[in-house]
């Protein structure tokens, strides 16, 4: 449901004052909060995203098989979604054949998504009955802790496919750094671990504050290219650069920017073009 009291100049609606009263920690709070109330969730479309189902078509060589073959041993590759909301995206994964891990940090989204899971299965469909369809766990946790992973039995380093839609615009621009980090913590070494973020935001004024902060391409790449590490961000909010810095063996490499054909209606600006970015990243370690 927009939340048409917020909503700023991009048309986006923005949740920046149900959050002044979650300050620093204390958001994931926020955020439970608006699942609890479950009355103002904006980001919620109803559906999975045309751009995440695009990338997978089209990206299949990029991306590899979801199943992991050793010798006899078929395995199936494990895709993450954080800050999955109600789940739809993490459904997707795994009717392309993965195992598809929907990670929120908020019990009654979670609920959403078994009821969503219920309700919904059949649309969607496996895409390729070789590969099948793969599982769906719904884990309680936060991004940035280990204990989810624990509950899971789950080693650091086990994803081969992260995907990030609206969840870095949910953050506070203050956790980029540690929300880059987390990702070389979590994603398999390449050429198998690859990591899928649709960019949004990306022409939002950074001023206008947020969630959805103003995320464009060049937050992604800087965050990404050098996790863990402040960032400088000038005093309109824009992130200023060394165009000539060496990348950090640290960080992720982006194989992979473009504009998707197709994406969520929120992801177009008033005549109707794409300004959501797709890009794909590996470790560089
Ligand atoms: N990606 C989903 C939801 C976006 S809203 C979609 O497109 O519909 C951002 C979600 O991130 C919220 O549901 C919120 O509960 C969750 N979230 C915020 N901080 C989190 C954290 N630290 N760990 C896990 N989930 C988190």
């Amino acid at each position: 449901m927009a939340d048409k009291d917020n909503s700023n100049t991009t048309g986006v609606s923005s949740l920046s004052g149900h959050f002044e009263k979650y300050q620093g920690d204390r958001y994931v709070e926020g955020w439970a909060d608006l699942w609890n109330k479950g009355d103002n969730l904006p980001w919620d479309k109803g559906a999975s995203n045309p751009a995440l189902e695009e990338t997978l078509v089209y990206g299949d060589k990029v991306l590899g098989s979801p199943i992991e073959q050793e010798g006899e041993q078929r395995r199936r590759k494990k895709a993450l979604v954080p800050g999955c909301g109600r789940g739809y995206d993490v459904l997707l994964l795994a009717s392309f054949g993965y195992d598809a891990y929907g990670l929120e940090v908020s019990e009654a989204a979670l609920e959403a998504c078994k009821q969503e899971e219920a309700k919904s299965g059949e649309k969607y469909p496996v895409r390729n009955q070789e590969v099948g369809r793969g599982k769906v766990t719904w884990v309680q946790g936060d991004f940035f802790k280990d204990d989810w992973l624990e509950k899971l039995g789950l080693e650091r380093n086990s994803f081969h496919l992260i995907y990030d839609y609206t969840f870095f615009c949910a953050l506070n621009p203050s956790l980029r750094p540690k929300w880059a980090l987390r990702h070389t913590q979590l994603l398999a070494p390449a050429p198998w671990g690859n990591l899928i973020t649709v960019e949004f935001p990306t022409h939002k004024d950074p001023l206008e504050g947020g969630p959805p902060f103003a995320s464009p391409p060049k937050a992604y790449l800087e965050h990404l290219s050098y996790p863990g590490e402040d960032i400088p961000y000038d005093s309109k909010g824009s992130i200023r650069s060394d165009p000539l810095r060496e990348p950090s063996d640290k960080g992720l490499e982006r194989i992979a920017h473009f504009q998707p054909m197709q994406t969520h209606e929120w992801g177009k600006d008033e005549k109707g073009e794409i300004r959501d970015r797709v890009s794909l990243w590996r470790r560089r370690d």
